[in-house]
């Protein structure tokens, strides 16, 4: 007997194609074990089984007329910054608790017409700030393969939903590294395409010149049939780019012979996890023996990403968070005049995280300190931008670690903030230069915590990620790994 949500998205599409199951059998299992260790994960914020079955019976139809669709009757999991229409889209905020969108974003409607099934939404820090999900208002996500620790962040839910197989594939935003740290942490593939690759168009906006939507799956191929979905120019998004969508599975090729690959020195970075590095080496050596070229290039603006990164995202953040003040969305706490209600429910609707990158965004536009700081902080992006094209001259793929660590303890780091923010220090400049990562299971540290292998490619060079991310994967059995649960 096939275990249904063992089956990867290629291998349950064959078998939903050929009526050997169906999408309401698939849905149902996934529901079932969304009922059975949930509790235990705390994964999703809204489980919308009703809809999901509905979704699944009109799939079952379309699949008995033939058609083909790699999605079609495939269940997936949302992160809570997506707009889904009708149904509640929390951010992971208070202040927008019971908020119902009257639309769904562009990448979930593609979703949706490829005939894709929504099994909820996923938990995720608020507003995608953080990097363990623990700042989330509702709960905190527990990490599938050890519960008391964290599973990333910011889009925690999404990665640990895909890890614990309570969904077979996931969607989540990547910030400053919210798709690939949780993938990495929790042993799954996460990408983030390079910006203007995938509609923003009802993505909640955190830092509108960093955010991107991008998949979860727990192989390099299932990732890129939900990238070949959601991917494209979108009019309602003047970011997004009006460029060819290519097949990303035609790229999956076995072997890299003739693939340049540059590993950064300054992302070997003291205070790292010894093994972190240590089995990252080994999977660039095992590129190696798949025909790989490899050699040691510089990015020296590297130190300055974590510090433009923090001054730039909040800049962004304090004005885009403005629109939330109990008028149009979300509860209101009435106070009199028109300003103390705005204070009442900005005060109780934001957490503290929210609060402090509002502050710091303020602070930093402010007349006097903007030249000094967002205007630097700008100047220097540049810079580190620079640093990638460069790189990208001379090799094809940048190969490195994702974060420094493997997941970390629930609590170990939520009254650190610095220590929080430095999670990111690997991938925040990749948001910044707007190219394109993936994190791809590499191996696991002595206490059976996972480690993921981040490779980089220039803007819009998905292909060349993704292909050397599944000639290695495919050469490895990590991702097969799966956690007691
Ligand atoms: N951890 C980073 C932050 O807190 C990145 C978050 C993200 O990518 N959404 O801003």
């Amino acid at each position: 007997m096939i275990n249904l949500t063992d089956l990867t998205i290629k291998d349950a599409q064959s078998l939903l194609q050929a009526g050997e199951i169906t999408s309401v059998d698939l849905t149902q299992a996934y529901l079932d074990r969304i009922a059975g260790i949930d509790d235990t994960l705390q994964a999703f914020l809204t489980v919308t089984a009703d809809q999901a079955l509905a979704q699944a019976q009109q799939a079952d139809q379309r699949l008995a007329k033939g058609e083909h669709n790699p999605l079609l009757g495939v269940p997936l999991a949302y992160k809570d910054v997506l707009c889904t229409k009708g149904i509640q889209t929390t951010c992971g905020s208070k202040i927008l608790e019971g908020y119902r969108p009257p639309y769904s974003a562009r990448a979930i409607e593609n979703l949706d017409a490829a005939g894709a099934v929504m099994l909820g939404k996923t938990n995720c820090d608020e507003f995608a700030m953080g990097s363990s999900t623990e700042n989330s208002a509702y709960q905190v996500t527990h990490n599938p393969w050890d519960i008391e620790r964290v599973p990333g962040g910011s889009s925690g839910g999404s990665a640990a939903a895909v890890a614990g197989r309570l969904a077979p594939g996931a969607l989540g935003t990547d910030t400053g590294g919210s798709i690939r740290q949780p993938a990495s942490l929790c042993g799954c593939v996460g990408l983030k395409p390079s910006y203007g690759r995938v509609s923003r168009y009802g993505l909640v906006a955190y830092a509108s010149s960093l955010d991107q939507i991008g998949p979860f799956a727990r192989t390099v191929e299932d990732v890129a049939l939900i990238l070949n979905v959601i991917t494209g120019y979108d009019p309602q998004d003047s970011t997004s780019m009006n460029l060819p969508v290519p097949d990303y599975t035609a790229a999956l090729t076995p072997d890299l012979k003739g693939v340049r690959v540059g590993v950064p020195k300054e992302y070997f970075i003291e205070g790292m996890q010894p093994a972190v590095e240590k089995i990252v080496r080994a999977a660039i050596d095992q590129m190696v023996a798949l025909g790989a070229e490899v050699k040691e290039i510089s990015l020296p603006h590297t130190d300055m990403a974590l510090p433009v990164y923090y001054l730039i995202a909040p800049a962004e953040a304090s004005a885009n968070l403005a629109r939330f003040e109990g008028q149009r969305y979300g509860p209101r706490i009435s106070a009199g005049s028109m300003w103390d209600t705005y204070k009442q429910t900005r005060g109780e609707g934001f957490g503290p995280e929210v609060k402090r990158r509002i502050m710091l965004g303020t602070y930093a536009l402010s007349t006097g300190y903007y030249d000094a700081y967002y205007l630097k902080a700008q100047k220097v992006r540049t810079l580190i931008k620079q640093d990638y094209d460069r790189a990208f001259e001379e090799v094809d793929v940048i190969a490195c670690p994702v974060s420094p660590t493997t997941a970390f303890k629930i609590g170990e780091r939520v009254d650190d903030p610095l220590q929080m923010y430095l999670s990111d220090v690997l991938s925040l400049a990749v948001n910044l230069a707007g190219i394109c990562g993936i994190s791809v299971p590499c191996g696991f540290d002595a206490d059976d915590l996972p480690v993921g292998l981040q490779l980089l490619g220039p803007a819009f060079g998905e292909e060349t990620i993704l292909h050397t991310a599944y000639a290695y994967e495919q050469s490895t059995d990590w991702h097969t790994r799966v956690p007691e649960l």
